[in-house]
């Protein structure tokens, strides 16, 4: 019998252990899977903070409730994961002044109901373009398409809950086409479920993980194809064999790898392809765009906001647009926790991560205090994560930009040679989330075994104007 294929899996994030899990099933088990941090989960992280195990990283279910089954939710539910459908109803009659006062109900729901309306043009004009995206605009140019430019607090915290909440990035920035509308939210249905489970988020990709990894009796990976603190710097190929560099000098070989690290490490030179990647899979993979999605959490020795019904949500309208925007308390799902969870993202990010976080604490607390009066306690704790300097992420999760078409897209995700690409960003309908890496890891691992066991092995990109 030939030989077993041998298979290099960089990162073990959801897609990485998805797509080797595929292998695995297919027979293809003699799989080294390399990991640069001491953990496998990747953007799916769970931290300890105030005596809790919060998410710095993916947090919701996103598409429950729809036509079809979102895998992620079928798999928190077989494993019980602890969960909130998050309600966002209310949020019109919790958005707050600049400088203190709640906004008239009626006003946010206008603003609301307008960006709903534009949205929902957008989808028309959407599906009237050429599905080749040679004529995508902007979520922006929707807008003025349609006469609607948020300038004021209200348009803007509105316009920011709608579209910044989401990608992570302006709609100057955003692709119409591939967002308007959003194939999770049609596909999967609307509802956003928040995982706050102490085993944490990750433990969805451990349960996948246990399908074929060997684990001790506590539940510990001890599979030696699991290498963890292993820095891919180099990946070599040749039309017979990849060879794998780490950081510390080891070297790995094997008939195939599968890279699964974020667009944004990609965009950097962490890892080094010899020889270069073709030009057109370079652009492609500069032009997506690595967002950046921050949740800062704060810890406070009691509560001042108003808890219980519809008022989990609430927004902060400022003149200054992404300005400590959405705010969220955590009473309902851990009760006298007093913790509040608000989310910047985009430029606020970037700004906030090259700050010390006191002086994020002081401006959290002054917008709170316009809020909430100046006798509010002081937050007693923070915790700002920092995923667009964290060189094995670069950001948080892609977006679709305005200028990449479907072309440039399969570039990006193609296969070159022996190396093949996986992770969020090569995902067709879903990237960005969860599921997106889940499905683009099981989508990868089947082209490669397409070629392996069929040598079926061209990966067909659709031609330019199609
Ligand atoms: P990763 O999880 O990044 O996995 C890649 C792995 O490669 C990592 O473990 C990394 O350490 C490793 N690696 C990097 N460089 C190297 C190297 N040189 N050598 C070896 N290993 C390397 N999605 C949702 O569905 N719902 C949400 O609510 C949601 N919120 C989010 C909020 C934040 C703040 C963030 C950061 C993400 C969020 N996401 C959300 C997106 C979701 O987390 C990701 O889409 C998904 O987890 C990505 O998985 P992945 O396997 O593609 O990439």
């Amino acid at each position: 019998m030939a030989k077993s294929p041998s298979v290099i899996i960089v990162g073990a994030g959801m897609s990485g252990i998805s797509a080797a899990k595929t292998l695995s099933d297919a027979g293809i088990t003699d799989l080294t899977i390399l990991e640069a941090t001491g953990r496998i989960g990747g953007r799916m992280y769970k931290v300890p903070f105030a005596g809790l195990q919060v998410e710095k990283g993916a947090n919701w279910v996103e598409g429950v409730g729809g036509k079809e089954l979102n895998p992620m939710w079928k798999m928190a539910q077989e494993l019980h994961l602890r969960n909130f459908e998050s309600n966002y109803d209310n949020i019109s009659a919790n958005c707050y002044k600049e400088n203190g006062g709640l906004y008239e109900e009626k006003v946010v729901n206008d603003a609301l109901e307008i960006v709903a309306k534009v949205d929902k043009s957008g989808e028309k004009l959407s599906s009237s373009l050429p599905s080749s995206g040679f004529e995508d605009i902007s979520l922006l140019t929707m807008q003025r398409l349609m006469k609607h430019v948020p300038t004021d607090p209200v348009s803007m915290v509105t316009d920011y809950y709608t579209y910044d909440y989401e990608f992570a990035e302006p709609p100057r920035v955003t692709s119409m086409q591939n967002t308007v509308p959003l194939s999770t939210f049609t596909n999967f249905g609307d509802k956003l479920h928040f995982v706050a489970d102490q085993r944490g988020y990750e433990s969805l990709v451990h349960h996948l993980a246990h399908q074929f990894l060997k684990s001790d009796k506590h539940g510990n990976f001890v599979d030696p194809r699991l290498i963890l603190n292993q820095v891919v710097r180099r990946i070599s190929y040749s039309a017979s064999e990849v060879t794998v560099t780490t950081e510390d000098g080891k070297v790995y070989k094997a008939d195939y790898v599968m890279v699964s690290v974020s667009i944004g490490v990609l965009q950097t030179n962490l890892i080094k392809f010899a020889p270069p990647l073709p030009d057109k899979k370079i652009i492609a993979m500069y032009q997506f765009d690595m967002s950046v999605y921050t949740k800062i959490f704060l810890k406070f020795n009691s509560t001042f906001w108003p808890t219980g019904d519809g008022t989990e949500f609430f927004l902060y309208a400022s003149e200054r647009r992404g300005y400590y925007p959405i705010w969220q308390h955590l009473e309902t799902e851990f009760p006298g926790s007093h913790v509040l969870l608000v989310t910047v993202t985009d430029e606020e990010s970037r700004r906030i991560e090259q700050q010390s976080d006191n002086d994020t604490k002081k401006e959290a607390m002054e917008v709170l205090r316009k809020m909430f009066g100046e006798n509010i306690p002081n937050a007693t704790d923070i915790l700002v994560p920092k995923w667009w300097s964290d060189r094995f992420y670069k950001g948080s999760f892609s977006n679709w930009p305005i200028g990449v078409n479907r072309y440039e897209f399969d570039h990006m995700r193609a296969p070159i040679g022996r190396v093949y690409f996986t992770g969020e960003h090569t995902s067709e309908h879903y990237n960005g989330y969860v599921h997106g890496a889940y499905l683009a890891g099981i989508d990868s691992a089947n082209i490669m075994i397409r070629c392996i066991k069929n040598g079926f092995c061209k990966f067909s990109i659709k031609a330019k104007n199609a």
